[in-house]
């Protein structure tokens, strides 16, 4: 008779819905398979809270306290896949609402450095103590209201933004690299619209994808 430990069944179970997600994102149109095998890498699980943990395969997004969610797997993905869509290597990428850090998560196993702001600084230390139990260490956090960037650590060469303005702030464009490219949810609550900007050498241009349904984008102080 074979014994499988406890753990060891917890992870097989979580192994296999995890591959079952993989496979709908893929029939869902996910193609890029960098992206599926990041996903496929990285417990959602652990990015939620245990109540909710059966829950964590499902396609959907989930509560994680302070009025917050946990994006749906498939926005998550697509939003990864629209960034590294352009050819170039993404070596320092700003990430800007952090929440549970499971985008971070992706993010992290795919390019080089990750920058990621989260205003509320309860959820930015559990995003931390998640992925520095992943082995995740090319990220740095910051508590921060992050509508105009972050400056210091400018320019980057994809900026992905979790939370949803009315207008897309001009500072995160003027943050990209020549080739850059900034990823964002645009628009009022509930009715918001996927944009990609991609800074050219003289201009900006824009691409509109899913509609989508983000948190609001919160100004102010923190
Ligand atoms: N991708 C994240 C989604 C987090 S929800 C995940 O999968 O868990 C969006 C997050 O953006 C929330 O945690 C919210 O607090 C944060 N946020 C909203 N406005 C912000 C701002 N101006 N600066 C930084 N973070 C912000």
């Amino acid at each position: 008779m074979v014994r499988v430990g406890r753990h060891d069944g917890i992870g097989m179970t979580s192994r296999r819905t995890r591959q079952r997600l993989i496979d709908r994102l893929r029939r869902e149109g996910i193609r890029d398979e960098r992206v599926l095998s990041a996903l496929d890498n990285t417990p959602r699980h652990i990015f939620v809270d245990e109540a909710l943990a059966s829950r964590a395969y499902e396609d959907i997004a989930l509560p994680i306290g302070h009025n917050q969610t946990i994006s749906q797997p498939y926005v998550v993905a697509l939003m990864t896949e629209i960034l590294l869509a352009g050819n170039a290597v993404l070596n320092n990428v700003l990430e800007i609402g952090t929440g549970s850090g499971y985008q971070t998560a992706i993010l992290a196993q795919l390019v080089g450095h990750v920058h990621t702001v989260e205003r509320i600084g309860v959820l930015l230390r559990q995003a931390r103590d998640r992925l520095y139990h992943m082995r995740l260490r090319n990220i740095s956090y910051h508590t921060a209201d992050g509508t105009a960037g972050l400056e210091q650590h400018a320019p980057y060469d994809g900026i992905l933004v979790a939370a949803a303005p009315r207008t897309i702030p001009e500072e995160l464009c003027s943050q990209l690299t020549v080739g850059g490219r900034l990823v964002i949810p645009v628009g009022e609550n509930s009715k918001q619209r996927l944009v990609l900007v991609e800074r050219e050498a003289m201009e900006f241009v824009e691409t509109e994808f899913d509609w989508v349904n983000f948190v609001p984008l919160i100004s102010g102080k923190v």
